[in-house]
């Protein structure tokens, strides 16, 4: 494939940083700090245009997804969305299929979101971090005030409407070790069909840990550092390690029993496709670097982990998106995450679906001393061991044409 036709992803920012929540360990909300506080976190209807132009033009393939996040993406309006929306058909090709994604704390979702949502056939990731106590440890409001009720309202509407939701859960000190309260909850109270599980892990350094503990949303967060990828300790929020891979495991083996086929967890799905030979995740891929970030006035970095000076690649306004999406320092960002894998990981048995997994998580060492091991490596091999066999057994079953659900028969 020539760098020219190498496809890429875009999450953007319409409302930057901005956030109306204050969630503990989203270390995003210090990404304000790249930009003047006279400066509005919005992004324009100029910007908005140019970007969808560019994405479409230099898009390959059929499909092109145009993916808001944040921050808090609804705080830039239902109005922009709509432009959004026209905006995409009126540039489009007529081959291409334009699929929308929001990723959204729920809190701003009314019965006319949802409306507009369903009519444009959007595709929501959900933050929801478990039942009420799990989900409130963290994910509070600028005053530290729950915010599980008003995500259940969100819920709620947009289940009324058929909107697809995908829930995104992430795995922290407070809900990772009830991974079946947490699934089960999904599962049978919401009857959400799609789950996503996401480890938090907030780096820090001696010098910014007390601070990083205090947490980056609310009042403490007005002092916060710029967060970066750097530092070799953690906040006390982040998931273990072992912890993060007893999470995925206990789930696995009651997922793999009774509910292949019908729940999709992201994680598990991903996994499947690395022992069929795919690699449907960057994390989990040899390279990365096709997912990349905007901010909501044009800037453009590396990634969405990675929206730090060092990984600035240029903005929209000065260089076409495809170019900056294709550049030799971005090729050399994604090839850096097979290059940078230690020896370690190298010979690792699991290696095959995990390739060390993220570049941001990579800052403990080997046991033998070499640099760049992820810090979620125990719990990842745990993990990738204890599937092995079912998963060799539903990859042969999709080899053989049949359907990978024939494995609960079988247990
Ligand atoms: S840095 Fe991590 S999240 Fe970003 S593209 Fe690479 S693997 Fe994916
Ligand atoms: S499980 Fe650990 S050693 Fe194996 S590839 Fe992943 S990070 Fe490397």
């Amino acid at each position: 494939m020539s760098p020219t036709e190498r496809p890429y992803h875009m999450l953007v920012k319409p409302a930057g940083a901005a956030c109306n929540l204050g969630c503990q360990y989203c270390f995003f909300l210090s990404k304000e700090k790249l930009y003047p506080k006279r400066e509005s976190p919005l992004m324009r209807e100029d910007v908005l245009e140019s970007y969808i132009q560019q994405l479409i033009a230099s898009a390959v393939g059929q499909q092109v997804e145009i993916a808001w996040q944040g921050g808090e993406p609804t705080l830039r309006g239902l109005d922009f969305f709509k432009l959004s929306v026209a905006l995409a058909e009126r540039h489009r090709k007529p081959h291409q299929h334009i699929l929308h994604t929001l990723q959204t704390n729920g809190t701003l979702i009314d019965d006319e979101w949802a409306q507009f949502l369903r009519e444009n056939n959007y595709l929501v990731g959900l933050s929801i971090d478990g039942p009420q106590a799990m989900h409130d440890a963290y994910r509070v409001d600028k005053q530290g005030e729950s915010t599980f009720d008003s995500v259940m309202r969100a819920w709620q509407c947009l289940r009324r409407r058929n909107v697809d939701v995908n829930v995104m859960c992430t795995v922290h000190a407070a809900n990772a070790d009830h991974p079946l309260e947490v699934y089960r909850f999904f599962r049978d109270e919401l009857e959400a069909q799609f789950i996503q599980f996401i480890p938090i892990v907030e780096r820090a350094t001696p010098e910014t840990l007390h601070l990083a503990n205090q947490g980056w949303g609310g009042h403490t967060g007005a002092n916060r550092p710029l967060y970066r990828q750097e530092g070799e300790l953690v906040t006390e929020r982040s998931v273990r390690s072992v912890q993060f891979g007893r999470f995925l495991t206990s789930i696995f083996d009651e997922w793999v029993k009774r509910d292949v086929g019908t729940i999709f967890v992201n994680t598990f799905d991903v996994a499947l496709g690395s022992w069929a030979g795919q690699h449907n995740s960057c994390i989990v891929s040899p390279t990365c670097g096709g997912s990349l970030a905007m901010e909501h006035g044009g800037d453009v970095y590396s990634c969405d982990h990675f929206v730090e000076p060092d990984y600035y690649l240029g903005n929209i306004r000065d260089t076409p998106l495809g170019l900056l999406a294709r550049s030799d320092k971005q090729r050399a960002f994604g090839a850096a995450k097979y290059e940078k894998l230690p020896k370690y990981c190298k010979e690792c048995p699991v290696l095959f679906a995990c390739y060390g997994e993220c570049p941001r998580n990579r800052f403990i060492r080997t046991p033998d001393g070499e640099e760049g091991l992820n810090y979620l490596c125990a719990g990842y091999k745990t993990f990738f061991t204890h599937i092995a066999k079912p998963m060799r057994r539903m990859a042969e079953l999709l080899r053989q044409g049949r359907y990978a659900d024939e494995i609960m028969q079988e247990l």
